[in-house]
């Protein structure tokens, strides 16, 4: 690896990213980016059931895990592209359609 945040389209193995979609009580979605399948799994288990002691547990009622494409990602990495930042309420929107990973 060579660090750095670049997208490269010619790499053999593009793994795939994950996100971290839940909503809270006030039907805010809270999202995270950029995880590997065990990381995502790990985050949302601290998001259902917040570990003790945990310096930010917010309940949640509902969380997804929604697979990105390592090519086309509105969330951005907080990169804050203009166009991926119009595109990402419309993502969010759709990935929550989907039957969720855990909710109350
Ligand atoms: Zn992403």
């Amino acid at each position: 690896m060579t660090g750095g945040t670049g997208r490269n389209r010619d790499g053999l193995a593009v793994l795939p990213h994950y996100h971290v979609i839940a909503e809270n009580h006030d039907d805010e979605l809270i999202y995270s980016d950029g995880f590997t399948w065990p990381c995502a799994q790990g985050f949302a288990a601290d998001l259902i059931a917040p570990p003790a002691g945990a310096p930010i547990s917010e309940p949640v009622k509902a969380v997804w895990i929604i697979q990105g494409d390592p090519l086309w990602c509105p969330l951005a990495h907080g990169d804050g592209i203009p166009a991926d930042e119009q595109a990402a309420p419309e993502f969010l929107e759709q990935a929550i359609q989907q039957q969720p990973y855990w909710s109350v």
